[in-house]
């Protein structure tokens, strides 16, 4: 159920509704917008609580989200989320580039893709240390050790990090070294995962479950949102259909979709979605057309001695290439990149 206020409502009359909500033992989320505030009350299933917050002072209305997911619901929240990022905004009118390596190889591989990513005018660095495999045989990321990388190639270049996290004992240490919290289609359901996240209030790109529907993956965000942290974002990565010439199938669909039903950011990753590099740029210039707020692209200086997903990697200089072809399908809807 969500209240919501007048136009301008005094602060008092929102204060009231709160305290309301509290004394009737549930929970109230604030979306305050710049001319009215919503209310939403998680947990309340009294049909006879309509009438309580109804007849209060300054509300104009109380509705029930049909969807099962609320917080992330666009009725809550009406207009979109714009998640701040080291100077730059996801959400908003600019379309934000995530590149960078799989995984954080070394000091030096990790360096190298940095300022070149930088240069072609990426805005924010990926880089994984803590890798989910699906063999255990193939390398697992540098663990711990890679952190200090990520600390120092921040530092050096000035670029914000996005580095994934696999299990809720890493929260902690990853937010210290990353702006973004990434969490792979294999931890989409992890809800310990997802609890630990909530809490560390940090920006979290939650990644599509590969064999997940949309609104599992809201479900998910959903976990994320109700313990507090609101700076997420969504992301659609490729799901498994029964094709077999790309490594997943990219849900265009998912971007306008989710667009509507929830007011998150929507990235999309091309690399994972098609697993061949040269997939990656029609699908990036596809994905923007589509009206996503940001992409997530693997590039690394040499793919053919890459330890993890190098034939989904982009070359530097082919990273380039695309950021000036997508740069034009950004300008033609609108947007820039
Ligand atoms: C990744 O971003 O490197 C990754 C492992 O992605 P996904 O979880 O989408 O497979
Ligand atoms: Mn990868």
């Amino acid at each position: 159920m969500i209240v919501v206020m007048r136009n301008g409502a005094p602060r008092e009359s929102v204060a009231a509704v709160v305290e309301r909500v509290k004394e009737l033992g549930f929970q109230a989320h604030l979306s305050e917008g710049e001319e009215r505030t919503i209310i939403g009350i998680i947990g309340d299933k009294r049909p006879q609580n309509e009438h309580v917050f109804r007849l209060m002072e300054d509300v104009e209305k109380v509705v029930h989200i049909l969807r099962p997911f609320k917080l992330a619901s666009r009725d809550f929240h009406p207009l979109d989320t714009v998640v701040p990022i080291n100077g730059h905004s996801i959400g908003g009118n600019q379309v934000i580039v995530m590149a960078g390596p799989c995984a954080v190889e070394s000091r030096e591989q990790f360096l190298e893709t940095a300022y070149a990513v930088k240069e072609a005018g990426a805005h924010i660095l990926r880089g994984g240390v803590f890798k989910p495999r699906t063999s255990p045989y193939s390398f697992q990321g540098l663990g711990e050790p890679g952190l200090e990388m990520l600390a120092e190639v921040k530092e050096r270049t000035g670029l914000a990090i996005i580095s994934e996290v696999m299990a809720p004992e890493q929260v902690p240490l990853m937010a210290q070294c990353a702006d973004i919290l990434q969490v792979g289609t294999r931890n989409m359901q992890n809800y310990n995962l997802l609890h630990a996240l909530g809490e560390a209030g940090k920006p979290v790109l939650l990644k599509r479950g590969m064999m997940s529907t949309m609104e599992e993956l809201l479900m998910s965000a959903e976990y994320i949102l109700s313990h507090g942290n609101y700076r997420v974002m969504l992301c659609e990565r490729g799901i498994r259909t029964f094709e077999t010439y790309t490594r997943n199938t990219l849900d265009l669909s998912a971007v306008p979709v989710l667009k509507q039903a929830t007011h998150l950011p929507v990235v999309v990753d091309p690399s994972h979605a098609t697993g061949n590099w040269e997939w990656v740029e029609p699908l990036s210039r596809a994905s923007i057309a589509a009206g996503a707020d940001g992409l997530l692209i693997e590039v690394h200086p040499h793919p053919d001695k890459a330890l993890s997903d190098g034939t989904q990697s982009l070359r530097p200089e082919r990273f380039a290439e695309l950021i000036q072809r997508a740069r034009a399908v950004a300008e033609a809807v609108g947007r820039s990149l």
